[in-house]
């Protein structure tokens, strides 16, 4: 069953005149394991689609559901959907490991469980001789690298990131990316992407695109593979 679902989803902010519409008449699914770009301008409502997903915000009218996460009440959703953001937003005051080891303790992992957890983490993310450092003793990708971290040590079905290469230049988005996607097929999580670029959106298996709000089917039926 689709890991997310959206059947006519909209949400608009704001009311009367001066509402907003970020999206509407929003249909699609994520299948475990799919790899989906939502490539788009700025302004064109990723975002709001990816909040939609992760139940981090509701729609107005339509509905968002989450059919192949059993119980999905909130708690449970935090736990298998796993949320990038564009900056890293990392504990200042925590090392490394003590910020990929958080979530878990906040899950209920006991603390040596939750460590070595976060230890596994960070090596399959090649950050093993920065755990005992502070964010703000990173450079910007290494501290992206320890969200991607952090996300991925819960072990999610989902991972949803939001522009996660957005503040980083070229070379060093790339490589995020890779390590998100290559850590992801590992724990055999799905994964969605938002980004304007779409070079970025290459690197994934699906594109789908968004504009004003609304998804653009390149071709209806196909499951939104454009690859020619
Ligand atoms: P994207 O991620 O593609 O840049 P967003 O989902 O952030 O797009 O925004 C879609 C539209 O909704 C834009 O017009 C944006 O200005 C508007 N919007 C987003 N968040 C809010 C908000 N909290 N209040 C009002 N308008 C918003
Ligand atoms: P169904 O109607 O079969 O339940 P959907 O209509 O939600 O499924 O989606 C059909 C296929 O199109 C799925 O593979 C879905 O992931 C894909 N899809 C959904 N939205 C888009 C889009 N904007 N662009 C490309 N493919 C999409």
């Amino acid at each position: 069953a689709a890991l997310v679902r959206c059947d006519d989803v909209a949400r608009t902010y704001g009311s009367g005149p001066a509402a907003v519409v970020a999206v509407h008449g929003l249909d699609c699914h994520v299948p475990p394991g799919a790899r989906i770009a939502v490539v788009g301008p700025s302004g064109s409502g990723k975002s709001t689609l990816l909040h939609l997903m992760a139940g981090l915000d509701r729609p107005t009218a339509g509905k968002v559901s989450h059919p192949g996460i059993d119980g999905a009440d909130a708690d449970t959703l935090t736990r298998h959907i796993g949320v990038v953001f564009q900056g890293p937003s990392l504990l200042p005051p925590l090392t490394v490991a003590e910020n990929v080891a958080l979530p878990l303790r906040i899950d209920g992992v006991p603390e040596t469980e939750a460590d070595d957890r976060a230890q596994v983490a960070l090596a399959r993310l090649e950050l093993t001789e920065l755990a005992r450092r502070l964010p703000d003793e990173l450079s910007a990708g290494q501290a992206q690298r320890v969200a991607v971290a952090r996300v991925l040590a819960r072990r999610p079905r989902l991972v949803l990131a939001d522009e996660p290469t957005g503040q980083l230049d070229r070379a060093t988005g790339r490589q995020v990316l890779a390590i998100l996607l290559g850590t992801a097929q590992e724990l055999g999580a799905a994964v969605l992407v938002t980004t304007h670029d779409p070079r970025i959106a290459r690197a994934l298996d699906v594109r789908w695109y968004m504009a004003d709000g609304r998804l653009i089917r390149p071709e209806a039926g196909d499951g939104g593979d454009d690859r020619t």
